[in-house]
């Protein structure tokens, strides 16, 4: 690694690092925030506000993970933290059903019209797994397919190929995985419709569903082509099998309505996360009434959760929704597009190969002159020009995604001031960039 790699110390993080490492494996708590892609120090936040982070050593970070993409309204926003202060106040968790998760399923289903029926859970994780399970429920059959680089969470039977973390440590799977769970996943390149209609022709009948990002996020943005998801979906209505459309990432955040709003192609089972917990651990599947009738108490097909729809949770991801109108999407839209901008201007100032790929809001940066439409191209980038760009950002105040498979992620509250921090520290990150090596 070079020396422009690690600019400076961060010797607050690195001492919790340090402690970190000794009582949890690999320091952290989900793999990617190792920083184990980019190498260094990673960065313990203890604050955030608006499009910023603090850190331990005391360095402010305009952000651009937004925790990973709750964060649409930017950190700590005032009248989401009223929300949670007013809900703690009457109690954290009651094991009974309780009026916010009404609240907050009433609220998904007037904005997104293929969510008859939902059901609250505390991870996206949780919901594909439960989306998965009532798919094979209700069609009595065992197979799912699954596009390389779609990341659904770490549900054994899905971490087949998968993006994201499993991208960045470049395990094609994973030990603890049985060979029978996976060999019911059927792992297909992504947006090739003719590998899937061979996948249906290879298993007549043994088919339960399909599960597909929306747009997906987690190797970066790699949005469907014209045409896939819907050919996804007559696939599946040819064939008796479901289309399960994870909106885990771009659910209320790449519209009012997620990806569906933005494509209007209608699923039978969807499932959510991240925004619609405002900062908290919820999470949700849902979809047809008559799918969804067949899930326990309604139906025979078991799923629960002690802390599913806990009212701290639900007041805070309802507050958020309440603030979601379609003024502070063309916000975020906005400043998405203008950041887009400006790291094109200073990437193609240097010379530096790069392309911009975009889901509404949602982008990433590849480093490669090649458009990037499944895993295969976005292994084929120069991940190593990413390595010191992202150092030169983090050493002048801008925290990017650890990983060159990841999703930038901004909000409304990223203002003029904080875009001119990121212009500001552009031009060095490009340089570093097209000085970096293999
Ligand atoms: N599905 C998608 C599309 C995701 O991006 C993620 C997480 O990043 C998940 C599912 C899993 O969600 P969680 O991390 O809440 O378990």
């Amino acid at each position: 690694m070079s020396e422009l790699a690690y600019p400076y110390e961060a010797p607050a993080s690195q001492a919790l690092f340090d402690r970190a490492a000794a009582v949890t494996p690999g320091g952290v708590n989900s793999p990617v925030r190792a920083f184990g892609a980019v190498g260094g120090t990673p960065r313990f936040m203890v604050s955030g506000s608006g499009p910023y982070l603090t850190d331990a050593d005391g360095r402010e970070y305009v952000d651009l993970v937004c925790s990973w993409g709750p964060m649409i309204l930017g950190h700590a926003h005032p009248e989401v933290i009223a929300a949670v202060q007013e809900a703690v106040a009457r109690g954290t968790s009651f094991g009974t059903p309780a009026e916010g998760e009404v609240a907050l399923a009433e609220a998904m289903v007037e904005r997104v019209a293929p969510l008859e029926e939902v059901r609250l859970v505390s991870s996206g994780t949780e919901a594909t797994m439960s989306a998965i399970r009532l798919a094979r429920g209700f069609t009595r059959r065992t197979k799912v397919i699954k596009f390389a680089g779609c990341y659904h969470g770490h549900v054994d039977s899905l971490l087949a190929a998968a993006g994201s973390g499993v991208a960045t440590f470049a395990l094609p799977d994973t030990p603890g995985v049985t060979g029978a769970q996976a060999s019911d996943t059927i792992v297909l390149p992504y947006n090739d419709l003719e590998a899937v209609h061979a996948a249906f022709a290879a298993h007549p009948g043994e088919i339960a569903c399909v599960i597909t990002e929306a747009s997906p996020g987690n190797m970066g943005v790699v949005p469907p082509l014209p045409g896939f998801n819907q050919g996804l979906k007559d696939a599946c209505a040819a064939n008796g099998a479901l289309f399960v459309s994870d909106e885990v990432m771009t659910g209320f955040r790449t519209s009012r309505a997620g990806w569906y709003g933005v494509e209007g192609v209608v699923p039978d089972l969807m499932t959510f996360g991240k925004v619609m917990g405002g900062g908290f651990p919820a999470a949700a599947f849902g979809g047809r009434a008559d799918v969804m009738a067949h899930l326990a108490p309604a139906g025979p097909v078991y799923q629960a959760g002690t802390l599913s729809g806990n009212p701290v949770a639900t007041a805070a991801g309802l507050a958020q929704l309440r603030l979601l109108d379609d003024a502070a999407y063309e916000t975020v839209n906005a400043v998405s597009a203008r950041i887009q901008s400006l790291v094109t201007e200073a990437l193609a100032k240097e010379g530096v190969a790069h392309t911009v790929q975009t889901a509404s809001n949602m982008f990433s940066v590849f480093f490669t002159d090649r458009p990037v439409r499944n895993y295969e191209d976005a292994k084929a980038q120069e991940s190593f020009r990413f390595t010191a760009f992202f150092h030169s950002l983090l050493s002048n105040g801008v925290y990017l995604p650890p990983s060159s498979f990841e999703s930038w992620f901004v909000s409304t509250a990223h203002d003029e001031r904080a875009v001119q921090r990121i212009a500001d520290a552009l031009p060095a990150a490009a340089r570093a960039a097209a000085e970096a090596t293999a």
